[in-house]
């Protein structure tokens, strides 16, 4: 049997790559190659971005409601399918069923919300100074928007940032993460049962260099929204600002996770495990600085190690986390961690690759590390796999020191009965998202989400927030007459 290939989806429909270039994919969880994905460059790009020009003006002129109503019909597409989609992910990035499920789950509910706001879409009305002169305000799509996404919660990811883009009026190039090409694809399958008019949504595959970078370098594209490092977050600032391009950047997270003295550490280590640990620590806002106060610092460190020993690793039913996404990702993550002896850090539990049977995939045992000064190595640095450092800290001054001792400033939680200290906690940390005696995790479909310093540039996605990212104000005013003609 040949090997199944996924290329780009282009004007409604599905095209190859031009240069005919193509990447294997392999299953993390069992290093099998799964399938191959468009290598695509600079002419796949220019082509999708002429798609969604070519789209524009008659999308953006439709009303706002029926584009809701269009994305509406996709929403009961992807509920229809949603256990496929998750299927496909669960294969794909590597994930037990009932995470996929969740992620998918997620997805549609994000993709529920925006669908809705074709019926709201607000303005507002202004009062002006001039007799007889009302004003109000509309929003307008900016063009076509160029969004870059990765690989870790593959749908919730593409969910997130098509649906705004789409109801606003806009028209999508989506640049698919590599590691996760088939749920893309997918997803394209479902915007034409959708009835999404061609063009107005289209799929490129591929690496950053040279698919992204295109997307980010094409002067038609108005608005770029991406999810993933700082480093490339930096660059695509640079790239698109010389242009004045719209820019949304969702980056990474060195999370704190602050046990107090005072806080239930039953919950505390729940909590603690699933922010560093659930999706084998993919997440922007994994909590990966455990940040707890010296009385309880043995009790609950022995705790967490225990349960980190008891999390089942795998894919099937009832596993706790999966792998991590690729080969180059597990290797970098287990030469950061063999490291942390050098700058005098100790593997408290985990610190090594899978065992046994899932020797051959891209596993790493979930780990704790003690001992590293707060700022050195990879307490500073996102690793985005399943590692988190402890660290004692001797009360609040000293917990919201280290908390803000980092470059990032996603998501910060704090477990305390004391309100007192949850609230000066919360309202000191800088952070997009603060949480009390709950995990380092990100918010609803309707709340903000985004971070401060190098976890992006100020924008937040979703919540209605997101709609100032992708459509621009405009300000209408009438002048009226004050006597009756
Ligand atoms: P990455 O930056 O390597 O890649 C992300 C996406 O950008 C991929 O599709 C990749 O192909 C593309 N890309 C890479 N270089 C590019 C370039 N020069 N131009 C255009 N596109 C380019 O990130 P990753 O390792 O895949 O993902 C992990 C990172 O994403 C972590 O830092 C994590 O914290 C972050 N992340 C942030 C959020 C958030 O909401 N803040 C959510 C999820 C992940």
């Amino acid at each position: 049997m040949s090997l199944e290939r996924i290329g780009n989806w282009i004007n409604g429909r599905p095209a190859l790559p031009a240069g005919d270039a193509w990447l294997d994919k392999f299953n993390p969880h069992d290093g099998a190659l799964v399938c191959q994905v468009a290598d695509s460059g600079a002419v796949d790009v220019d082509r999708a971005v002429a798609a969604a020009a070519a789209a524009f003006t008659a999308w953006s002129e439709m009303t706002p409601v029926r584009r809701g109503q269009i994305l509406g019909d996709l929403v009961a597409l992807m509920k229809r399918h949603a256990d496929e989609l998750a299927a496909c992910i669960a294969l794909e990035a590597g994930k037990p069923p009932e995470d996929a499920r969740g992620e998918t789950g997620g997805a549609i509910l994000q993709a529920e919300y925006f669908a809705g706001e074709g019926m709201r879409l607000h303005g507002r009305s202004l009062t002006s100074g001039t007799p007889g002169k009302s004003s109000h305000t509309v929003r307008v799509a900016r063009g076509v928007a160029g969004l870059i996404v990765p690989a870790n919660t593959p749908i919730a990811n593409i969910a997130w940032k098509v649906f705004p883009a789409l109801v606003c009026g806009n028209t999508v190039v989506l640049k698919a993460a590599e590691d996760t090409p088939r749920i893309a694809q997918r997803f394209a399958e479902l915007t034409r049962e959708a009835g999404l008019p061609d063009g107005v949504f289209n799929v490129i595959q591929g690496r950053g260099q040279p698919a992204g970078a295109a997307l980010v370098e094409d002067s038609r594209v108005a608005v770029i929204s991406f999810t993933g490092s700082t480093g490339v977050g930096r660059w695509i600032a640079e790239i698109a600002g010389r242009r004045l391009a719209r820019v949304s950047l969702e980056l990474g997270g060195k999370n704190p996770f602050v046990v107090c003295d005072d806080a239930d550490l039953d919950r505390a280590v729940h909590w603690a495990s699933l922010s560093a640990f659930s999706n084998a620590g993919q997440r922007c806002a994994a909590g990966s600085r455990l940040l707890v106060f010296r009385k309880v610092y043995d009790e609950f460190v022995e705790r967490l190690v225990s349960k980190a020993n008891s999390l089942r690793l795998g894919v099937e039913s009832g596993c706790d986390l999966g792998p991590v996404i690729n080969r180059r990702q597990q290797q970098g993550i287990l030469a950061a961690i063999a490291a942390v002896g050098a700058e005098g850090g100790r593997v408290l539990c985990g610190g090594g690759p899978g065992e046994g049977a899932l020797e051959s995939g891209c596993y790493i045992r979930p780990t704790l590390v003690e001992g590293l000064s707060a700022d050195s190595g990879i307490a500073r640095r996102e690793l985005f796999g399943p590692v988190a450092t402890l660290h004692q800290i001797d009360d609040m001054h000293e917990a919201l020191a280290l908390a803000n001792g980092t470059e990032y400033g996603l998501t910060a939680a704090i477990h305390t009965r004391s309100v007192d200290r949850a609230m000066w906690f919360a309202q000191r940390v800088r952070a997009g998202v603060a949480n009390v005696n709950l995990g380092t995790f990100g918010s609803e479909p309707h709340m903000p989400f985004g971070g401060f310093g190098a976890s992006g540039n100020g924008t937040r996605e979703p919540g209605v927030e997101a709609l100032d990212v992708y459509s621009e104000l405009k300000n209408i005013s009438f002048l009226t007459r004050s006597e009756l003609v």
